[in-house]
């Protein structure tokens, strides 16, 4: 147990254990072993962690400070995460059995999240209205106060800095609650934010599960703002409590995308972004192609292909570098993904390749399923793993009323080489990105969000500026005359 790491919480400028001196176990999925302990915040840690921040919005520099000096602040935090990549990459693989190429891409998005808000804020262009009155009105922008941030697990590092980004960038304090699953990279984070010299109390971890550490921060009255990433049933009691002081939420929830491939699609382009869709991070993203409809005229060939591609991914230890594909993050995620796949048949689909290891690792190898009807679970609900559901159509009205046909609506994808359609699909489809040829693009300046059980509200670019803010309206008489 003598090498066995620590992951404290970061409160007030000093990485700290539990009042009550609580820890928790964190697991490597892929060996199986404990490799270090994270302290367990109660509802008497999160109070700390508010008030830390509370203080530090209501008396710090942080809001007070220059665009600038702010924007050089983050950007300092950011060159400490790029000359520690690696090991921020290496707890992400350890934690969760990422492969360690993508978890080194995750930091490098991760990196750029910080940067490119803290410009954002800096250069950001507001608006001024001459009024026919003779006076004119400008907006201005400023810090909202105290945010929450809550994450998952699946991409622990970059989907909290998509969080704690914008919000200090706009002059906010942050608490930040990783998963207790992956609390690893975030803490570390936490420790540069200190190395980097950030006030005390601007950026808060604590570590700790979603009852009673989370629950404590979205229903504590001095928090101002809600920022939250998980699955929609979570999404829903975070906002009820939020509403109890009438916090904003920002939501990103649950996805189940529709990925379109029609009879005139360049196959290799679609069938290499359907391997990454579905097979990327063992299939933990929100933004998965889960549901795959592909028209008759290319189905065999389309499904030929796409098979033999998912067979190919190479499967193995994150820290191979030949791995492409590793197990699932937890125990506890890999039997609700067994689950799923076990009960394919007994819901009249086929498992056309993959399926769950049996010999003791948490994998579910790349899993294609088809003839499965539109009312199973396996198709219906969010599996959250690498199983591809697939759906053969015939027609563009057919086929944008089966994507439509779900609670969900975060992503989109279509695989077309005709401009009108490509568009005019886009346009139908209810979901907040549609990749055209493509897929896990992003321009941070665009929204970035999902519609009905995918989430509540937009961030990204100006999106966040709102969110993170406390818009105001300064009226001025011009002319008296
Ligand atoms: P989860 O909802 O179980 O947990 C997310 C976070 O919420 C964790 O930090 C957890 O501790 C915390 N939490 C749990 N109960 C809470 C409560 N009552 N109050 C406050 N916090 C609480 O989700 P997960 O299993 O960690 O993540 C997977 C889910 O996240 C999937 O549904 C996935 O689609 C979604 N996700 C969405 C996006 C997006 O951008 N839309 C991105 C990544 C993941």
């Amino acid at each position: 147990m003598s090498d066995i790491q620590f992951f404290g919480h970061i409160i007030d400028g000093e990485e700290v254990e539990s009042l009550d001196g609580a820890r928790f176990d964190v697991w490597n999925p892929w060996t199986q072993e404990v490799f270090a302990q994270a302290a367990e915040a109660g509802a008497a840690d999160a109070a700390r962690a508010v008030e830390s921040s509370r203080r530090a919005f209501d008396e710090g520099p942080w809001p007070r400070m220059g665009r600038a000096e702010r924007a050089a602040a983050i950007h300092r935090l950011a060159d400490l995460m790029e000359e520690r990549a690696d090991d921020l990459a290496c707890l992400d693989s350890t934690n969760m059995g990422k492969p360690f190429a993508q978890a080194k891409h995750d930091v490098g998005r991760s990196v750029w999240n910080f940067r490119f808000f803290a410009d954002h804020q800096r250069d950001h262009v507001g608006e001024v209205y001459p009024m026919d009155s003779g006076h004119h009105s400008y907006s201005e922008f400023g810090p909202a106060g105290v945010v929450a941030a809550i994450s998952p697990w699946n991409f622990p590092l970059m989907m909290a800095t998509w969080k704690i980004a914008p919000a200090i960038a706009w002059g906010n304090t942050c608490i930040i609650k990783p998963s207790e699953d992956t609390p690893a990279s975030v803490t570390l984070l936490g420790r540069l934010a200190i190395e980097a010299g950030f006030p005390p109390g601007v950026l808060n971890v604590l570590n700790g599960h979603g009852a009673p550490a989370g629950a404590a921060l979205t229903a504590d009255e001095r928090v101002d703002r809600v920022t939250f990433t998980g699955s929609s049933t979570t999404g829903k009691a975070v906002m009820a409590s939020a509403a109890t002081h009438l916090a904003p939420v920002s939501l990103e929830l649950g996805g189940k995308g529709a990925n379109l491939v029609f009879d005139d699609a360049d196959l290799d382009n679609a069938v290499h972004w359907a391997v990454e869709a579905i097979f990327r991070n063992s299939g933990q993203i929100c933004l998965a192609g889960s549901r795959l409809f592909v028209q008759s005229g290319v189905y065999d060939e389309f499904m030929d292909r796409f098979r033999a591609a998912a067979e190919a991914l190479v499967i193995g230890d994150p820290f191979d570098p030949a791995t492409r594909f590793s197990v699932l993050a937890s125990r506890r995620h890999f039997e609700k993904v067994r689950g799923y796949v076990e009960s394919v048949e007994e819901q009249g689909g086929k498992v056309l390749t993959g399926g769950v290891d049996e010999d003791g690792a948490w994998l579910v190898r790349p899993t294609i399923v088809t003839d499965l009807p539109l009312t199973a679970p396996q198709y219906c609900e969010e599996i959250f793993g690498p199983v591809c559901v697939v759906n053969r159509f015939e027609t563009e009205d057919d086929v944008v009323a089966l994507a439509n046909d779900t609670r969900y609506g975060l992503n989109a994808m279509v695989f077309t080489e005709n401009l009108s359609r490509a568009h005019r699909v886009s346009s139908r489809l209810r979901a907040g990105t549609v990749w055209v040829n493509c897929f896990f693009i992003r321009d941070l300046r665009t929204p970035f969000g999902g519609v009905g059980d995918s989430g509540v509200g937009r961030e990204g670019g100006n999106f966040s500026r709102e969110f993170f803010t406390e818009p105001k309206a300064v009226v001025m008489q011009i002319d008296r005359g």
